[in-house]
């Protein structure tokens, strides 16, 4: 698909600068998205040091955020040590979340399912504290997932499932349960129709959009290391299957987004 030449307001709920090859630096990327008409993004912390980093790159760049958090597959990393350096970094400024956490079952064999939800009982219980909302990584594992989230009884401000790949019924299982859904590159993707079949379905108000760069680069940049200058081929491709005007649909997420982080811009 083409691009028009209309640009797109958007912001990148979940993008990892700090993980950019240095051929596209952070800044760099930030300001050509700018140019884009990005209005702001979220970056992720996956352990302990890109944790620290999203707190620097959120202090540096202005209209970025930062979350906190251990992915699932360095679940074993946390101890009570990290555990009480991750509360600690939580307090610093702009920080509007806590993750990425979740399950991911492609990491069993290396990171056990009780491990990983070891860790994520330690971010819901983080997340309890700030009250920020959780940024959930869930991979083939809606089922463990759910069954933990409802064991802890969340209430207020739940958390998004980033980067949805699943079926109409998982994404019903998250929505029923209070959580949003993120889109990335993938509903660009040829093989992805049945997550498009499914973008009608989703509420207008629970929709993310996010590129979770470097990975994922929407087509027709499939295959390159993705940026959030790319998102707005994610938009349009989103907008033209819910049947909406792609303008219309950029507010609603922008205005989505604003209320899910609890933030401005
Ligand atoms: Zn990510």
């Amino acid at each position: 698909m083409a691009s028009s030449d209309v640009v797109l307001p958007f912001f990148d709920t979940h993008a990892h600068l700090n993980l950019l090859p240095p051929e596209m630096p952070a800044d760099e990327a930030y300001r050509k998205a700018r140019e884009g008409g990005l209005a702001g993004l979220v970056n992720i912390g996956t352990r302990i040091a890109s944790s620290r980093e999203s707190i620097d790159l959120a202090a540096r760049l202005p209209g970025v955020w930062a979350t906190v958090g251990i992915h699932p597959s360095e679940a074993s990393t946390l101890t009570s040590a990290t555990r009480e350096e991750l509360a600690l970094l939580a307090a610093a400024p702009r920080v509007v979340g806590i993750g990425e956490t979740g399950i991911d079952r492609a990491d069993f064999e290396e990171t056990p399912l009780e491990v990983q939800a070891a860790s994520l009982r330690a971010h819901i219980a983080l997340a309890r504290e700030t009250d920020l909302p959780l940024i959930l990584h869930c991979r083939e594992a809606f089922e463990p997932l759910f069954a933990l989230l409802d064991s802890e009884r969340l209430s207020g401000r739940r958390g998004v499932f980033h980067c949805f790949t699943g079926s109409r019924e998982e994404a019903f299982g998250a929505l029923d349960r209070g959580f949003y859904l993120s889109f990335s590159g993938i509903v660009t993707f040829k093989n992805a129709a049945s997550l498009r079949e499914i973008l009608p379905e989703i509420p207008e108000d629970r929709i993310l959009l996010e590129t979770d760069c470097p990975y994922l680069a929407p087509v027709p940049y499939r295959g390159k290391t993705n940026q959030p200058a790319y998102l707005p081929e994610t938009l349009r491709v989103a907008a033209f299957a819910r049947g909406e005007d792609p303008t219309a649909f950029s507010h609603q997420v922008l205005q989505n987004t604003r209320t899910f982080f609890a933030i401005d811009f």
